[in-house]
């Protein structure tokens, strides 16, 4: 392979998977590099209310994109579908939602 057929070849980039890591790089820091990459993944956030008690950090974190009902549970807005300027604090959610509750996908 002849160093200048580097240009013409397609660079296929793997879906992101989101598990929240026991070790390693955050989803968070995946999605900072891709970002500095100028990729951006279209990035939907789902609420288990199963799951959900209530702490409404996700809210105070991210009004815009979260809502609580009058029991204080969460739920998306805008069938949580995140602007990409939003993703940080989307991610920012997640990350301190302290029941495991909130799940990112690709939109
Ligand atoms: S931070 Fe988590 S547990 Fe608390 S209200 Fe939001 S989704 Fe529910």
């Amino acid at each position: 392979m002849k160093s200048s057929d580097c240009a013409r070849t397609p660079v296929r980039i793997e879906r992101a998977t989101y598990v929240r890591p026991v070790g390693g790089v955050t989803q968070g820091e995946i999605r900072f590099v891709l970002r500095q990459l100028a990729i951006v993944i279209d990035m939907r956030v789902h609420v288990d209310q199963e799951k959900c008690q209530g702490h409404n950090r996700c809210v105070a974190l991210a009004p815009d994109l979260f809502e609580v009902d009058e029991y204080g549970t969460a739920s998306t807005k805008n069938d949580g579908v995140v602007p990409p300027d939003r993703q940080e604090a989307a991610q920012l959610a997640v990350d301190n939602c302290p029941e495991y509750a909130i799940t990112v996908t690709d939109a």
